[in-house]
């Protein structure tokens, strides 16, 4: 099976989530997943001029921010003011912050891009898996040099130390740019926009045999059609609960 790690996470995440984008194709995106794919735009944009030599300064991402987020939802001065699409506008300025913060953490010592928003395919076991990685970058740490793969995360979601060892989508990361590149990165390190916080971990062939065993088990599944709602704390935010609250009535 081809498939995206996006979609495996949906399955984890929640079976009918994974059903109702995947098999029907409804598509009913939350705010947070919206933001997260815009803001990842604004960084990239920052990289990949970094790459072209160039640092642009902060008032050139926050207006590529303002253009993304702000204009393309059509949020006016009105409704700042008298406070429609508040969520929305409360949301488009913590961006604001993020980038200021992204902005001075970087501008100075960027590193040296090596890839940018990269969209790997790589096999696993039986399956082909397809993503993206956001950022390889050669960094210095003292005299020496290292590459560096970093995922940047808009999530107020601070993975505590087992998590950052054992998730499965940093050890895909580690594994696809291994695949990729041919060579072997010294650091996988989550990045956390919201705070600046960076966190670095490292993977093994132990991790990758997990991985392995972790896909093929989604997998299965899937070409199984086991399909069931499973409800968690996400369903108060779910998008999709009003087809949710349609499964197995008769
Ligand atoms: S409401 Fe809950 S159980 Fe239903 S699809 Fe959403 S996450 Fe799954």
């Amino acid at each position: 099976m081809k498939i995206e790690f996006s979609q495996i996470m949906d399955y984890v995440k929640c079976p009918i989530i994974y059903l109702i984008k995947n098999v029907y194709g409804i598509t009913n995106e939350d705010l947070n997943t919206q933001f997260q794919r815009e803001m990842k735009k604004v960084i990239n944009h920052f990289f990949f001029r970094v790459m072209d030599n160039t640092i642009v300064s902060v008032d050139v991402l926050k207006n590529k921010w303002e253009a993304l987020w702000f204009d393309s939802k059509g949020i006016e001065l009105e409704d700042v003011l008298f406070r429609h699409h508040e969520t929305k506008t409360k949301m488009g300025y913590q961006g604001v912050n993020m980038i200021e913060n992204f902005h001075r953490a970087n501008y100075d010592d960027p590193g040296v891009p090596l890839a940018v928003d990269f969209d790997y395919e790589v096999p696993i076991g039986k399956h082909i898996v397809t993503g993206t990685l956001d950022l390889v970058r050669e960094i210095k740490e003292g005299y020496a040099k290292m590459v560096e793969v970093v995922h940047f995360s808009t999530s107020n979601y601070v993975p505590d130390e087992w998590e950052t060892k054992t998730n499965l989508y940093t050890t895909l990361q580690s594994y696809a740019f291994r695949k990729e590149f041919q060579t072997k990165e010294q650091r996988l390190t989550y990045y956390l926009l919201k705070t600046g916080k960076t966190i670095s971990t490292i993977r093994s062939p132990d991790d990758f045999s997990r991985l392995e065993n972790f896909v093929d088990f989604v997998c299965t599944c899937i070409d199984a059609n086991l399909f069931y709602p499973r409800p968690t704390y996400i369903c108060r935010s779910c998008a999709v609960k009003e087809f949710c609250e349609q499964w197995g009535v008769k």
